[in-house]
């Protein structure tokens, strides 16, 4: 289900934290001959600089060095959440248990005491790839879980979850700055005769045309979503009521001219429009919203389909 190759097959960065030069320089060679991209630092504070400017995943790190040691840059990388993946191995002269205990308790992964064996410290390395690898592994999968918990299945566009969540973002920032919004809700006209006449997975190409139809007739910013069987919910920001009126025809033109056939005969698919206009002088609730769109929605059902709507106050229903 989960396509994290793209990231699979890049070589990791690593980061060599060594006041010694010489020490620094043979691990250097060492962590390049196997392939992976290295930055080096002389001490802790040099060694965060370097964190912003690189993408580095795994960190050797010297503890006894000038400036900040290892034991601060660590509680340094504990306190910041965007490092929290870093896979660091401490390398130190200090084998004191204490200071091993330390180093692991402030977010060290492990610990390898000098003079180590080269050979030692590459199988860490790998350990270490394998581990970093895996949590990258896992972050890509709660994105696409995150992104498939938005989107509707059948059709792709976002689903109504996703179309709830930035509504509500969009009606706090249209009130806090006094910007319209516009909220458009379609319905299929007589969608049920069209599973009966031509079964229901031709019912579900038609929402899937639909779909894509409504996006290609909108901007970028705005939303369109299935938000619930034949129902579509679009959200335009930054549009007061002319110009949402219009874009709603327009996505009722187009989804009427989409050349639908069974065969030789054509198939006329239509869609009922409401639309309604968030009012600064008189906010409402998105539940408000939706419930005004729909009345619209109902009126141009009432009128004979195929048509919009405009959410009028004056013909409000309990
Ligand atoms: P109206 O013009 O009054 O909206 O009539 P309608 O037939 O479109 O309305 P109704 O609510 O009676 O029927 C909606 C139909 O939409 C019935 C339902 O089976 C169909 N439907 C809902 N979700 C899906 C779906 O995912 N795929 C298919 N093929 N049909 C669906
Ligand atoms: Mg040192
Ligand atoms: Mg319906
Ligand atoms: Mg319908």
């Amino acid at each position: 289900m989960v396509d994290s190759t793209s990231e699979a097959n890049l070589p990791l960065g690593i980061l060599v934290v060594e006041d010694d030069r010489e020490i620094r320089d043979m691990v250097t060679m060492m962590v390049k001959s196997m392939g992976y991209t290295v930055v080096t630092a002389v001490n802790g504070k040099d060694a965060l600089t370097r964190l912003r400017e690189h993408p580095i995943d795994i960190v050797l790190l010297d503890l006894m060095m000038p400036e900040m040691d290892g034991f601060e840059f660590c509680q340094k990388v504990r306190e910041d959440p965007t490092l929290r993946d870093l896979h660091i191995i401490i390398t130190s002269a200090r084998d004191a248990l204490e200071d091993k205990v330390r180093g692991l308790e402030l977010g060290a992964a492990d610990y390898l005491t000098k003079p180590f064996s080269l050979t030692e410290l590459q199988a860490r390395i790998k350990v270490g790839e394998r581990i970093v690898r895996y949590q990258k592994m896992l972050r890509a999968q709660q994105v696409q879980l995150e992104h498939l918990a938005r989107e509707d299945a059948l059709t792709g566009l976002a689903n109504r979850r996703r179309f709830e969540e930035r509504a509500r973002e969009e009606l706090i920032r249209a009130g806090r700055y006094q910007h319209p919004l516009s909220l458009l809700l379609a319905d299929l006209d007589h969608f049920k005769a069209i599973n009966d006449t031509y079964g229901h997975p031709y019912g579900d190409l038609v929402l899937k045309e639909v779909g894509q139809a409504l996006v290609r007739h909108c901007r970028s910013s705005d939303l369109c979503a299935r938000y619930g069987g034949e129902e579509f919910a679009i959200l335009l920001p930054e549009t007061p009521l002319p110009e949402s009126q219009f874009v709603a025809e327009r996505l009722c033109a187009a989804v009427r001219d989409l050349p639908f056939t069974q065969g030789a005969k054509a198939i006329l698919v239509t869609a009922s429009f409401g639309v309604a206009c968030f009012s600064v002088t008189n906010p409402q609730s998105l539940e408000e919203l939706m419930k005004q769109a729909d009345q619209a929605l109902y009126v141009a059902k009432d009128k004979g389909r195929n048509r919009v709507e405009i959410y009028d106050p004056a013909l409000k229903v309990s």
